[in-house]
C-alpha cells in the first residue's frame, strides 16, 4: 500500500501508486480544464504532487506546454535568478564490486585500468581544480570496501579542505559515494560534507535488479532507503536523482517526485537538490541499446516539470549533456553545473591514454572552465562559485524556511557577485574577466536592499585589493 510517509521503500515508492498516476495521467491528459487548473495553481510557487506534475509531463496542447514552459521559467527566475552554481567531479577511484549493466565500473569489465588516488595524487588533483577556479566539488568513487573504504573517502575530505594554495580553496565538497549505514553518514556528516548525493538510477524495482545483479547496491530496499539512514546520520541536505533512459521514463519521473515527497513528510524537508542525467556510451557500455532513451524534447519537458513540482529544489545537469542541450535547460530550471570536468581518476592533472580508459561516461561539453563561464556570462547569467550556506549553517530546513520566503536570495545575488569577482581577479582570461566585471556593475544595480549593496560594492573593492571568501 502507498504510504507516502512509511519508511519502507516499496511503501513509499509504491508500484500500484505509479501505476494508478500513470493510467490517471494517460486518462486526462485530454483533459484542458484540468490542465489549465493546475498551471493556474502552480502559479503560487507550492509546487504540485507526482500525479499532477506527470499529467503536466504528458500535456499534448501545443499552447499549455508553452504556458508550461514560460511558467517554469517563471520559477526559475524568482527563487534562482540568472544566477548558476558552478562545481566539478572529483573521481577518486573506479574500483568497484557491483555488476552495473549501464556503468563501464561494473567489476567484470577488464578493459579499464584500475585506479584510486593516493592523498598525494589527490593534492596535485585538487591544485588542479584550484587553479581552474573551482571551489565546490563532487566526490564520486566506485563501491569498494577494501579499495575505497569510508575511511579512505574521510581521509581524502580531510586533504582536499587542507589544501591552500595561491588564493585556492575547496570550500564545500560534496559526496556521491555507495548508499552506507546511519553510523557512516555521520562520520560524513562530521567531516563536513556539503551534501550526500546517491542517483536511484531507477526506481522500477523488477528493473533495478535486472540493471544491478550483483554486488550489495543489488538489494533494491538499501538503497532507495539511503536517504533516509543519511538524514538520520544528520546529513540534511541530500541530493536525489535517476538515470534517465534506464528504465521507462514515466516511471522514473513519478518515483522521483515521490521520493522528495517522502523525504519531506518525515524530514519536513525535501532532497536539497535534484541531478537529471541521461544515460551515456562508455568504455563497454552501447547508450543505444538501452531501448528507454529520452529525447532533447522530451529532457526539456522533464526539467520544465520538475522546476515546476519542486519549486525549492536545485536542478543539477553535468557535463553529460551539449553545450546546446544545457543552454535550452538552464533558463527552465537548471540551477547548478558542471564545468571543465574529467570523468576519469586522476585526470584533472594528466590527460588519460585511449588503453588506460577510466572515465566514467563520455563528456559531451568538453568546453575548459573559463570557456563555460565565458559562454554564461554571454547568456547575461552569473556563474557562482558561492558555497556560503552550509559554512553559515544554513541547512536542513533552516535552509528551506529562508528559500520558501524568498529570503535566500539577499544572500545568493551578492555572494554570487563577490565569487564571481573572485574567479575573475585570479583565474579569468582577459575577454573573460571584461564581460564579467561589466556584469558585476549591472547585476549590483539589482540587489534590493541599499544597505546589502554597499557592503557587497566595499567587499569588491576589498577582493581587487587581495581579501577573499566573503559572504552574506
Ligand atoms: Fe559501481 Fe556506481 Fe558504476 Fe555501479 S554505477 S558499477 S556502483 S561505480
Ligand atoms: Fe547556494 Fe546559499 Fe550560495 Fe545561495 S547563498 S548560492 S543558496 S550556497
Amino acid at each position: 500500500m502507498y504510504k507516502k510517509a512509511s519508511r519502507q521503500a516499496e511503501e513509499f515508492i509504491n508500484h500500484q501508486e505509479i501505476l494508478a498516476s500513470m493510467e490517471y495521467a494517460q486518462k486526462n491528459k485530454g483533459n484542458r480544464k484540468l490542465m489549465e487548473a493546475l498551471l493556474h495553481r502552480a502559479e503560487d510557487f507550492r509546487g504540485l504532487s507526482h500525479r499532477e506534475a506527470l499529467l503536466l509531463l504528458e500535456c499534448e496542447e501545443p499552447d499549455l506546454v508553452e504556458r508550461m514552459f514560460g511558467l517554469a521559467r517563471k520559477i526559475k527566475q524568482k527563487f534562482y535568478g540568472n544566477r548558476i552554481v558552478m562545481f566539478a567531479p572529483l573521481y577518486l577511484s573506479n574500483y568497484c564490486v557491483n555488476g552495473c549493466t549501464y556503468c563501464p565500473y561494473h567489476y567484470k569489465n577488464k578493459h579499464i585500468v584500475r585506479k584510486k588516488l593516493t592523498q598525494e595524487e589527490i593534492r596535485q588533483e585538487v591544485i588542479a581544480l584550484q587553479d581552474m577556479g573551482h571551489k565546490r566539488l563532487a566526490l564520486e568513487t566506485g563501491e569498494d570496501p577494501v579499495n575505497a573504504s569510508l575511511d579512505y573517502v574521510l581521509e581524502s575530505i580531510r586533504t582536499i579542505y587542507g589544501i591552500q594554495h595561491k588564493n585556492g580553496a575547496i570550500r564545500r565538497v560534496n559526496v556521491n559515494i555507495a548508499a552506507t549505514t546511519v553510523e557512516n553518514y555521520r562520520r560524513l556528516k562530521e567531516a563536513g560534507i556539503g551534501t550526500y548525493i546517491l542517483f536511484q538510477e531507477t526506481y522500477h524495482k523488477e528493473h533495478y535488479e535486472e540493471l544491478h545483479p550483483t554486488g550489495p547496491k543489488h538489494d533494491y530496499a538499501w538503497h532507495t532507503e539511503a536517504m533516509d539512514r543519511a538524514m538520520e546520520g544528520g546529513i540534511d541536505d541530500v541530493g536525489i536523482g535517476v538515470l534517465f533512459g534506464l528504465s521507462h521514463y514515466r516511471y522514473d519521473f513519478t518515483g522521483l517526485l515521490m521520493h522528495a515527497e517522502h523525504l519531506e513528510a518525515v524530514f519536513g524537508v525535501g532532497p536539497h537538490t535534484i541531478s537529471v542525467p541521461r544515460i551515456r556510451n562508455a568504455d563497454d557500455i552501447d547508450a543505444s541499446a538501452f531501448a528507454d532513451a529520452v529525447s532533447d524534447e522530451l529532457f526539456a519537458r522533464i526539467v520544465a516539470v520538475i522546476r515546476i513540482a519542486v519549486p525549492y529544489t536545485g536542478m543539477i545537469i553535468s557535463t553529460r549533456e551539449s553545450k546546446a542541450t544545457r543552454e535550452k535547460v538552464l533558463e527552465l530550471g537548471v540551477s547548478q553545473i558542471s564545468g571543465g570536468s574529467r570523468t576519469s581518476v586522476g585526470g584533472y592533472v594528466r590527460e588519460e591514454s585511449e588503453e588506460e580508459n577510466s572515465a566514467q561516461f563520455e563528456v559531451s561539453d568538453t568546453r575548459s572552465l573559463d570557456e563555460v563561464v565565458h559562454w554564461l556570462l554571454g547568456l547575461g547569467m552569473i556563474p557562482s562559485f558561492c558555497t556560503a550556506c552550509y559554512r553559515e549553517g544554513r541547512t536542513g530546513d533552516r535552509f528551506m524556511k529562508l528559500v520558501k520566503s524568498g529570503q535566500i536570495a539577499n544572500c545568493c545575488q551578492p555572494n554570487a557577485l563577490m565569487t564571481l569577482k573572485e574567479y575573475l581577479t585570479d583565474y579569468a582570461s582577459e575577454d573573460t574577466r571584461r564581460s564579467g566585471e561589466a556584469l558585476i556593475e549591472k547585476e549590483l544595480t539589482s540587489i534590493a536592499s541599499e544597505k546589502i549593496r554597499e557592503r557587497t560594492r566595499a567587499y569588491l573593492k576589498e577582493i581587487e585589493h587581495g581579501k577573499r571568501d566573503f559572504r552574506f
